[in-house]
């Protein structure tokens, strides 16, 4: 019986406590009106919002330039961007780092080309994380190197490609990795891959870079431009824009 008094007594004094602590606390002293985030006018139909940098728009080549040094070699042609075999891999002129992009690609026919040679391509985020471009159409590879996968790393929990021919829709959220002051990693890179409107890589930490041999690491470094990968097929890409976070 005193005991159960003794809880009773207790309560009362811990939800008395309670309460004072929450009335301590007027609803606007938890409200804040600064700074006011700009206004941002969303596109419609994966067009860009005004804030976008576009970097590719059908026509100009002016943000990027070719890895082996010079102007692009890829070919413009009906408002989009091909990969010309060979060529080598092109780059932005810009550097980017924590960002969101959207980017269209669609697969070559696929010929006689099968597994990692059918429709590779790839989006290299700040020039060594890289999202696989491939044709996903009942193309048998390694599923960690399939279309959706972070290269050699992780596999997209499903496949959202649709069909060889169709154009297809990457809609990146990155947040690039931090490193100290004396180049060791402070916190990995984390990304969101959505394919055509579907999550496939949902908030994925990754171990590094994607090398073709070997395990990943990191290396320090900062701002970096975006690449887009030659692996000798023909791969066009449209709308590709991209948002500073
Ligand atoms: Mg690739």
């Amino acid at each position: 019986m005193e005991k159960t008094i003794l809880v009773i007594v207790i309560s009362l004094i811990l939800s008395n406590a309670y309460s004072q602590h929450d009335q301590q606390w007027a609803p606007e002293s938890t409200e804040w009106y600064y700074p006011v985030p700009k206004v941002v006018v969303p596109g419609s139909g994966g067009q860009p919002p005004s804030d976008a940098i576009i970097l590719f728009d059908g026509t100009s080549l002016s943000n990027w330039r070719s890895a082996n040094g010079g102007p692009v070699q890829w070919t413009v042609k009906d408002s989009e961007l091909v990969v010309k075999p060979g060529a080598g891999n092109i780059v932005t002129r810009d550097f980017f780092g924590d960002c969101q992009l959207h980017l269209e690609f669609r697969s070559p026919a696929p010929e006689q080309f099968v597994g990692q040679d059918r429709g590779n391509s790839g989006i290299f985020i700040q020039s060594r994380y890289e999202v696989q471009v491939l044709d996903g159409d009942s193309n048998s590879t390694y599923v960690n190197g399939m279309v959706g996968s972070i290269y050699k790393q992780n596999a997209p929990s499903v496949n959202a490609y649709t069909q060889n021919g169709a154009w297809q829709v990457y809609d990146i959220y990155w947040k690039a990795p931090r490193f100290g002051s004396n180049d060791e990693l402070k916190s990995p890179a984390i990304i969101t891959v959505v394919l055509n409107g579907v999550v496939v890589q949902n908030n994925y930490v990754l171990e590094g870079n994607t090398p073709y041999v070997g395990l990943p690491k990191y290396e320090a470094h900062g701002r970096m431009p975006l690449a887009l990968q030659d692996h000798g097929t023909r791969v066009s890409f449209r709308n590709i824009w991209i948002r500073n976070l």
